[in-house]
């Protein structure tokens, strides 16, 4: 398996850990684009989110319910973002199914 983010998930890259569950494993991004900037990520390899369909609601819930609570968590109760990158003109440049957790400072709107 050459994907990254199962090797992360795996344990085979080192990873600075924010939560983990039997569905999920959320860690630090490596290039913060904001104070706090975590990924979310299913332990079942998952390309992206063009890859889902109604098999996987209740991960899809599971991992949106876990970014909220790790948003609590880490007091950002002020607002954050919740973004899933998807494919090259989503700006997606690990095909393992992620969401960016995103806090900490106010956020521009539209994205580029
Ligand atoms: P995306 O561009 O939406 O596919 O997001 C991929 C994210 O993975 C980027 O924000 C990268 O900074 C992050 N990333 C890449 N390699 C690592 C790593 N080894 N550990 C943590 N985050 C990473
Ligand atoms: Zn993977």
């Amino acid at each position: 398996m050459s994907c990254l983010f199962c090797k992360i998930v795996e344990g085979q890259i080192p990873s600075t850990a924010v939560h983990q569950d039997e569905l999920s494993y959320a860690f630090a991004d490596i290039d913060p684009k904001a104070p706090v900037h975590i990924l979310i990520v299913p332990r079942e390899h998952i390309e992206s989110l063009d890859e889902t369909g109604a098999s996987k609601i209740a991960l899809l819930g599971h991992l949106m319910i876990t970014a909220a609570g790790i948003a609590r968590q880490k007091g950002l109760g002020e607002g954050y973002r919740v973004v899933v990158n998807t494919g090259k003109n989503g700006g997606q440049s690990v095909d393992h199914l992620h969401l960016h957790l995103l806090g900490g400072r106010q956020l521009a709107w539209p994205p580029g």
